[in-house]
């Protein structure tokens, strides 16, 4: 899934680490980044992470994680 994180709308709350520690961490103000690439604000999160992804995304209080799209399109 496509997956899109707004650090302007990110308080610091902690949650989506919890939820979701493979794919989200901070930065030194406790502000949203991903993981594996702190540079970029969105991202493809491979199919094995999607449920952690999700579940971050629901729980984010404000709305600073955004599904752009919920499944690749099939190639087929
Ligand atoms: S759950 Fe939302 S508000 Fe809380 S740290 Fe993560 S992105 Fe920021």
């Amino acid at each position: 899934m496509l997956t899109r994180i707004i650090p302007e709308n990110c308080i610091a709350c902690g949650l989506c680490q919890i939820k979701a520690p493979d794919i989200f961490d901070y930065d030194a103000e406790g502000i949203v980044i991903f993981k594996n690439d702190p540079e970029v604000l969105s991202q493809m999160i491979p199919s094995d992470l999607e449920e952690q992804c999700m579940t971050a995304y629901k729980k984010c209080p404000t709305r600073a994680i955004i599904i752009e799209k919920e499944k690749a399109t099939p190639t087929n």
